[in-house]
């Protein structure tokens, strides 16, 4: 299977970003500039725009995530939300793993690893994050990091399950920095991905694996990353809050 074979996926995550009427116009404006869009396009709202964001995407072609959910079903957890909670609004996606919450609120490849596989039992699809740290690229060990990383989030999740993940690349140096991975860094580590994937699942699953780049990416450097064979879409942080920005990047995704 090829790259034109493959689900492109563009994502938006808006962070802490956004009151509810916020929200509300940034989608009414994104509506009708993917409604042609030739890939799945999703915005990862904060918790409290999930019910508004859904009644805003109804009946349109942006599905809606949530950044981040907890393993347990329910119970004494305070300040968390579950994956079934998520899902019984009508929440398609949740992004699991992100750089911001392994840097700054404990997260670890084994937390990582629970939180699949909650999404995963709730139906949700995972947009799983993975990535190097500068001093890590620098030591030349981004392989090591980025396959560990997958090896054990991925631990337990079954080939049927897989098309239910959405891999992303992240290096966390280009995360918010506007300093972007040049479009060979980030075709090389994706590729490695892919290789990680095809050893757990074997060469069909792997190859039908989409699998993300995420930093940095804008309307000005999303031609020519998603050009690359294994990069078959974008998770967009800063350029997803600016309509116009996402748009142009959903077009330059779109096959
Ligand atoms: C992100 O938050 O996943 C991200 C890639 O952010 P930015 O596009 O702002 O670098």
């Amino acid at each position: 299977m090829d790259k034109n074979s493959r689900r492109a996926v563009i994502a938006g995550n808006w962070k802490m970003n956004k009151t509810r009427p916020e929200a509300k116009a940034l989608l009414a404006e994104l509506i009708p500039l993917v409604k042609e869009a030739g890939c799945q396009v999703v915005a990862c709202v904060p918790f409290t725009d999930l019910e508004t964001a859904l009644e805003a995407a109804r009946g349109s072609n942006i599905a809606i995530g949530a950044q981040n959910c907890h393993w347990e079903k329910s119970g004494a957890f305070t300040g968390e939300i579950s994956a079934e909670m998520l899902r019984e609004m009508g929440v398609e996606y949740v992004i699991i793993g992100h750089s911001e919450r392994r840097q700054y609120f404990g997260e670890t490849d084994a937390t990582v690893q629970k939180r699949v596989r909650a999404a995963l039992d709730a139906g949700l699809t995972v947009i799983l994050c993975v990535g190097e740290l500068l001093e890590q690229r620098e030591a030349g060990i981004t392989r090591e990091i980025v396959g560990m990383q997958t090896r054990v989030a991925l631990g337990g999740v079954s080939r049927e399950e897989l098309s239910r993940i959405v891999l992303a690349y992240e290096p966390v140096w280009a995360i918010g920095t506007g300093r972007t991975a040049t479009a060979q860094q980030a075709g090389e580590v994706n590729h490695y991905i892919r290789t990680v994937v095809e050893e757990l699942y074997g060469a069909e699953a792997a190859a039908a694996l989409t699998i993300q780049y995420g930093g940095s990416m804008n309307a000005k450097n999303a031609a020519e990353l998603l050009d690359q064979p294994d990069v078959d879409g974008g998770l967009i942080g800063g350029a997803s809050l600016k309509p116009q920005d996402f748009a142009a990047i959903v077009a330059a995704a779109s096959r």
